[in-house]
């Protein structure tokens, strides 16, 4: 008999689109995979070297809970110089990926019946993280073309039980990056209501408006005594599987994830912490600058392909690396006995017909959104959305026709 805990919360969508392409692939489909949340590059040179040197120095010992002290302030030092405000070694916390960070977050801030404001459509574990910490997602809709949330709508989701709210710019599956604006305004709402402030920032390199990424903290810096900033190297250095991220967060926080971590994982992986020391110290910009611009060409080259698309608007993509398009006036114009009823239904399609894995924004809590990454290797990832663009323009065509 399993516990409770175990149905509050779905398989994961992402994970199981991953699976699928995997299955397509390994039964001989040459199948083009823009489902996966990463890019298809290989690591820095530095992060390699780093963790080959750890080995060969036989590193094998737990670190202290929260990371290396040294790695902490090489953290502190990155952040303090990359959004213009100083942090402290004591405010930084090494996770096991950023995913490990918010569910420290989660367990350290959320009690039973606490409510925790998400923007929807939003990155699914999320709520599934809100709910094994016993409190209660409140979603708020964030509308197509641009994604950003209303200030109005955060505010009318607001009650006595509301503990925090979770943000997520740039913003996986949309590519929402927030302006400015939308930041203080959210800032100043946490601040009246005395709101947690999670910030998801973990796609914080990938922004392509032609300005930096803007942190919450950046845009309000009044909120940083109520904010748990959360950031990775996972996207950052195409290191999924390493398992290495970390927070910035008030010294409470930090002392309380302190006792948490070393009741669940120990440590970070040591030898991936030593990996990232040695990238942050020696480590001279150029992969992530030969990334930002693979992407931005990829983003380029993706947009004008979907710009091929009929009755689907040519998606935003300003931050993140996914091209996320809102189908409900497509699926809407079919003809009424069509069998494509939903962006699920058109995400099936591509795999069986046009062998691209795309991700269907049910997944993401939306029933009109298709996520596809613009992380796959850039010749593949053209030739699928040119599928794309043929499959959908004469499905309706086909479906007229049948
Ligand atoms: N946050 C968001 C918004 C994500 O999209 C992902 C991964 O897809 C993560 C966190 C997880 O990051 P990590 O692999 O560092 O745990």
């Amino acid at each position: 008999m399993l516990a409770q805990r175990v149905n509050l919360v779905p398989d994961s969508g992402t994970a199981a689109a991953r699976e699928a392409a995997e299955m397509a692939a390994a039964a001989g489909r040459r199948l083009i995979d823009l489902a996966a949340g990463e890019v298809i590059i290989e690591p820095p040179t530095s992060v390699r070297e780093g963790a080959i040197a750890a080995i060969n120095a036989g590193t094998n010992r737990y670190t202290d809970s929260i990371g290396l002290t040294s790695l902490r302030k090489a953290i502190a030092e990155k952040m303090s110089a990359d959004t213009g405000i100083d942090w402290n070694t004591d405010e930084i916390v090494i996770t096991a990926g950023a995913k490990q960070g918010l569910l420290d977050a989660a367990l350290a801030v959320f009690d039973p019946a606490d409510e925790v404001i998400i923007i929807r459509p939003c990155w699914p574990t999320f709520p599934a993280q809100v709910l094994l910490a016993g409190a209660k997602p409140v979603f708020v809709e964030a509308r197509p073309p641009t994604y950003v949330p209303e200030i109005t709508a955060i505010r009318a989701a607001v009650t006595p039980r509301t503990k925090a709210i979770i943000i997520n710019s740039p913003n996986n599956p949309t590519g929402a990056v927030y302006d400015r604006t939308t930041l203080q305004a959210i800032g100043d709402l946490a601040i009246n209501y005395q709101l947690w402030i999670v910030s998801d920032e973990c796609y914080s390199s990938f922004v392509f408006t032609g300005a930096r990424h803007q942190s919450i903290v950046m845009a309000h810096p009044g909120v940083r005594s109520r904010t748990i900033l959360v950031n990775a190297f996972s996207k950052e250095l195409a290191i999924t599987g390493w398992r290495l991220g970390y927070f910035l967060a008030p010294p409470e926080i930090v002392s309380a994830v302190k006792k948490l971590q070393s009741h669940t994982t120990s440590n970070p992986n040591v030898i991936a912490q030593h990996a990232i020391l040695r990238h942050l110290q020696f480590g001279d910009g150029s992969f992530e600058r030969a990334m930002h611009q693979r992407l931005s060409l990829a983003r380029n080259a993706g947009l004008l392909i979907l710009s091929g698309l009929h009755d689907v608007a040519t998606p935003g993509a300003n931050g993140s690396f996914f091209f996320y398009l809102d189908l409900s006036r497509f699926v809407a114009g079919l003809p009424a006995n069509s069998c494509v009823r939903s962006a699920d239904d058109i995400a099936r399609l591509l795999l069986d017909e046009a062998d691209v894995a795309c991700v269907a924004g049910t997944t993401f809590g939306d029933v009109n959104g298709l996520r596809l990454s613009f992380g796959a290797p850039p010749d593949l990832m053209e030739s699928g959305l040119r599928r794309v663009v043929e499959t959908l323009n004469s499905l309706k065509t086909r479906q007229a026709a049948a």
